[in-house]
């Protein structure tokens, strides 16, 4: 019961409020009925290649379809994950990124091979059964693993650094890519840089959005772009929101970006249009 889990289960909600145990409760009940119920979607943000504007892939988002609404992953994720939800609801998002990406693939063999990009949270990263999970959701959904990439934090690996290393090499084991998510956020970033078997690092749009203006950001930037070149990841910047940014990351040579200056996250059917279209875009640049 409530007492016995302790405070740490109510930090979503502002302690010292009666109501709010009973809201928490509510949601958690909400979340459950919806995953029954299939209120959940994938929405998938275009990754676009910094020079020529060529989708190469993109980020599968959650939304939840509420009775009331949409609702953004920020108020339901760390719920899911005190909870536990996020086990059945993280492998939902993975079958059906694989599933989406798979019917992609097929209806257009003539096209590159589209990357998708799922996140995984700290708390599927820890099950036990994660990689059998994962192994089992590519043969089912016959999505190439070369074409899936798994997104993690950097507090996700900090939490049990050993444990995590094992099961990312596990995870690469299977063909599929590993990147950093919101890099520049946590700690000790360069160390397990070294450490981790990471292929790609998606820099936090806070760096992003002082390119142009701030020359401390533009540094930073520099220095992962540098540090990847040498050591053989792959970047993506996270957030690119103005023309500037996108060109100032075209001049430190940052290979990919994702933002709202590109695409917000879209729906299924509207990203496919978007990439369909890619050709008629990437004309219009030269
Ligand atoms: P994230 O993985 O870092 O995803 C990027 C977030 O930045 C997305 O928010 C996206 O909509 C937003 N974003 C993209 N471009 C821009 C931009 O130019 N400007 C600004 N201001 N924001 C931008 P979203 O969709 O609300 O997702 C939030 C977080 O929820 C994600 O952060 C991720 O950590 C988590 N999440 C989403 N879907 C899943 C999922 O299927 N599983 C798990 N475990 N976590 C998920
Ligand atoms: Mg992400
Ligand atoms: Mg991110
Ligand atoms: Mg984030």
């Amino acid at each position: 019961g409530a007492k016995s889990t302790g405070k740490a289960r109510y930090r979503l909600f502002r302690p010292g409020t009666a109501e709010v145990p009973r809201a928490r409760l509510e949601l958690e009940a909400a979340l459950r009925r919806a995953l029954e119920r299939g209120e959940f979607d994938l929405h998938y943000q275009p990754l676009v290649d910094t020079v020529t504007g060529e989708t190469v892939g993109a980020e599968a988002l959650l939304r939840w379809h509420s009775p009331s609404g949409v609702v953004a992953p920020f108020t339901f994720i760390p719920l899911a994950e005190e909870t536990g939800l996020i086990g059945p609801l993280g492998a939902w998002a993975l079958e059906e990124a694989c599933r989406q990406g798979q019917e992609w693939s097929t209806a257009h063999p003539e096209r590159r091979p589209l990357k998708i990009s799922v996140n995984l949270s700290a708390h599927q990263l820890s099950r036990p059964d994660i990689v059998s999970e994962v192994e089992a959701i590519l043969k089912r959904t016959g999505f190439p693993p070369d074409q899936l990439c798994l997104e993690i934090t950097e507090t996700v690996i900090m939490t049990d650094a050993e444990a995590a290393i094992l099961t990312l090499r596990e995870l690469k084991a299977l063909g599929l890519q590993i990147a950093i998510d919101d890099f520049g956020t946590g700690y000790s970033s360069l160390s397990y840089l070294k450490r981790f078997p990471v292929d790609v690092v998606k820099i936090d749009r806070t760096f992003t959005s002082g390119l142009g203006d701030n020359p401390v950001d533009s540094e930073i930037v520099a220095a992962v772009i540098r540090l990847a070149a040498a050591t053989g990841f792959t970047v993506v910047a996270e957030g690119v929101e103005t023309e500037r940014q996108r060109r100032a990351l075209a001049m430190l040579g940052c290979p990919l970006i994702q933002g709202f200056l590109i695409a917000t996250p879209l729906k299924a059917t509207d990203f496919a249009s978007f990439w369909a279209t890619d050709t008629d875009r990437r004309a219009q640049r030269r």
